[in-house]
């Protein structure tokens, strides 16, 4: 079901899916996607970028400006 999000996906929040990467994330079986924050800020977007578990993508509030818990760090890309 959750894998049905695909690149380019915005969720509630504002919250674009904007990687899906192969490494595991800290929760069950999951792996971290990159998500890019799109909220308006100081009117421009927020655009903050960070890694978080596939399976909050839905609900993911960005860090930043929407107070969601720390994102995940990004995996280095090789
Ligand atoms: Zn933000």
């Amino acid at each position: 079901m959750l894998s049905k999000s695909k690149i380019g996906d915005v969720n509630r929040n504002n919250q674009r899916l904007t990687e899906k990467t192969e490494y595991t994330g800290n929760d069950h079986n999951q792996r971290i996607w990159i998500l890019e924050c799109l909220e308006p800020r100081d009117g421009e977007s927020c655009s903050y970028v960070y890694g978080a578990n596939g399976s909050d993508f839905f609900q993911r509030k960005c860090p930043v400006c929407q107070g969601g818990r720390p994102g995940l760090p990004i995996p280095a890309a090789n």
